[in-house]
């Protein structure tokens, strides 16, 4: 059976129906293990939140179930192949018998280390909800949801979220250890004493600075732009393109901003406030949108300003380092925003592979310059 509508139209429908169904089919099932096994794969520091909040987080999950078995059904009715239609009420169906809304826990027994299954379908979730319709109605160059390296940069995605608290480990606590002589609590105090405000705004300053010249480093030394080429390895840009990074490069980049921060003693509320916003922000920056923000991109960092730092073309190499506050570029004299967008991405000199373990592998391994675009 298929729906009396015009074929274009309905392929339409039912392509987008499908793959929405199927992707939110995945994140429910995440959702289930997550509510399954919260020891386990629910992010520790962020199960009393769910706890408090169990009616709504309840509540969407059941919705979210709901519109996957209405989006599959709907794809199966328009399209002749019934796959991603099926796989996807399939999935509400798993979804379903794990529980559905009203899975309990198997496990009790809290555990020092989780995974953070439900920091990647949240975030996943929140941001495709966000950012896929932003670059429908804002895309800058035209291209496919699902482009080329899309899953690659998918498991660099997963594997910074599920793996959010041993990240957080490996870059906090050296820190801890090691600089802990060098922490003055009378001066923490005062400026943790400060209007949150303040001190969200103080940790841009200080954070970004730092990170400028880290970035810029990455650029600039050999054997750290290997590194640094697998972010900069995506030829087309998007909000997921954001999350292809080599494992090292994201330890070293937080170690170097989590430094400062420590040792000024900024208050837990500003330091959440600053990673939400600053997480969110740079997703947006990496997006296939035609925002340009006159003037204000002399001020903080746009889509326009980061994607000249991403190019391939000739004029924007080793341009525009700065995470937040573009002007940083401009005092230190890398700044380039001319009048026009550019034209293609990716690296120059040498190409990482598209696999997510060949671009693990690749700082480490001998490569001949290859000739690029
Ligand atoms: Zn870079």
């Amino acid at each position: 059976m298929e729906l009396p509508l015009n074929p274009a139209l309905r392929i339409n429908l039912g392509k987008r129906a499908g793959v929405t169904a199927g992707l939110l089919g995945v994140l429910c099932v995440c959702a289930e293990f997550c509510f399954l096994f919260p020891h386990l794969l629910v992010s520790n520091d962020s199960r009393a939140i769910y706890v408090e909040h169990l009616g709504l987080v309840r509540g969407i999950l059941q919705a979210a179930i709901v519109a996957t078995f209405a989006l599959g059904a709907v794809s199966v009715l328009t399209l002749r192949s019934k796959a991603h239609g099926g796989i996807a009420m399939l999935l509400a169906l798993v979804a379903m018998l794990l529980g559905g809304s009203e899975a309990e826990p198997l496990t009790q027994q809290p555990r020092a280390m989780s995974a953070g299954l439900d920091y990647f379908a949240l975030e996943l979730f929140v941001l495709g909800l966000v950012f896929i319709p932003m670059e429908r109605l804002w895309g800058l160059h035209p291209q496919r949801i699902f482009r080329e390296g899309w899953q690659t940069d998918l498991k660099h995605f997963f594997i910074s979220h599920v793996g959010v608290q041993l990240i957080s480990f490996a870059v906090m606590i050296p820190v801890q250890v090691f600089l802990a002589w060098a922490v003055r609590m009378d001066f923490q105090a005062h400026v943790a004493a400060q209007p949150v405000w303040l001190q969200f705004f103080e940790i841009l300053v200080v954070v970004d600075l730092v990170s400028y010249w880290v970035h810029r480093a990455f650029h600039q030394v050999p054997w750290m732009w290997k590194f640094h080429a697998i972010h900069h390895s995506s030829q087309q840009m998007d909000w997921l393109a954001s999350s292809r990074s080599h494992l090292l490069d994201v330890l070293v980049n937080r170690f170097a901003g989590f430094v400062p921060v420590f040792l000024l003693g900024f208050s837990p509320s500003a330091i959440y406030g600053y990673l939400v916003f600053v997480s969110f922000h740079a997703v947006y920056i990496h997006a296939n949108v035609n925002h340009r923000w006159p003037y204000l991109r002399w001020v903080f960092a746009t889509p326009e300003f980061h994607h000249w730092h991403h190019t391939s073309d000739e004029e924007g190499i080793d341009k525009n380092f700065a995470v937040f506050l573009s002007f940083i570029d401009a005092i230190f004299g890398t700044a380039h925003l001319p009048a026009h967008w550019p034209s293609r991405y990716g690296t120059t000199k040498f190409q990482p592979p598209e696999t997510y373990l060949g671009q693990l592998a690749y700082p480490f391994q001998r490569h001949e310059e290859t000739p690029y675009g």
